[in-house]
């Protein structure tokens, strides 16, 4: 079943003296449960990419069904309801709120769907619990290492219980243990839950642990590799 599809989709970014086409005629499809990476050097165009994917941005030209409906002519209002509802989110530099707790970041982002106050704790604390951080739920982000703040930006990602999660270059910033952690996770939650996930990352760890990579150069897909494989455990 597919989850996303994109056709000729184009992103030109322009002002008053200059503009630069940085997406070209992106045509791609992706699967319910997917695990993939979108790869290639830097200014290729993966970010623009993954937030157009995501929603968080729109494409200049082009046709974009996600979960079957057109969004591509969507107004901001309804984009941004079926982002809440279906789309989490990890990025390079964790996002965290500085003065909430592990436990109300992962919160947080349920608040906006709607959850009664009581449920909405549950499910964060089951969440936390999944991601191995139940014990750290009390501490504020700067208490955490950078990979178990990574883990609560997972957490928050999928408390919502999202059918994708976009994660820009999530492990940019670990070292290889946590890195490696992370993707465990993560493969965990693709595996347990069926979400599918979406990586941008120049990463090689991220690389060789994806079903699928696809290769951005100058803003084209210039390769896709659908490995014959379930994404990788690794023994830590
Ligand atoms: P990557 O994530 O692969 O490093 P990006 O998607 O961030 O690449 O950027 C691709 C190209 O688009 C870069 O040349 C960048 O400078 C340009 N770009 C990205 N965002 C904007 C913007 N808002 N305005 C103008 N140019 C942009
Ligand atoms: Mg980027």
């Amino acid at each position: 079943m597919t989850m996303i599809s994109l056709t000729k989709i184009n992103k030109i970014f322009s002002d008053k003296h200059q503009s630069f086409h940085c997406l070209k005629d992106i045509d791609l499809t992706i699967d319910k449960g997917e695990f993939t990476v979108i790869a290639g050097p830097s200014g290729s165009g993966k970010s623009t990419l993954l937030n157009i994917i995501g929603l968080l941005d729109k494409a200049t030209s082009g046709t974009y069904l996600f979960d079957d409906l057109d969004v591509s002519t969507m107004t901001n209002n309804a984009l941004a309801d079926i982002r809440r509802e279906k789309i989490g989110f990890v990025f390079q530099a964790y996002n965290l709120m500085p003065v909430l707790t592990a436990l109300e970041n992962t919160e947080m982002i349920m608040e906006f769907c709607g959850l009664d106050k009581k449920l909405r704790r549950q499910r964060a604390m089951e969440t936390l619990t999944s991601v191995g951080l139940a014990d750290l739920k009390d501490r504020f982000p700067a208490q955490l290492s950078g990979g178990q703040q990574q883990r609560v930006a997972v957490a928050r990602a999928i408390a919502a219980q999202p059918l994708l999660v976009v994660a820009d270059e999530p492990t940019a910033n670990l070292d290889s243990h946590s890195a490696e952690n992370l993707l465990n996770l993560m493969v965990k939650l693709n595996h347990d839950l069926g979400i599918t996930f979406l990586f941008s990352s120049h990463d090689q760890r991220v690389i060789q642990r994806a079903q699928r990579v696809l290769q951005l150069q100058d803003g084209q897909i210039v390769s896709d590799e659908r490995k014959d494989q379930q994404p990788k455990l690794v023994a830590l």
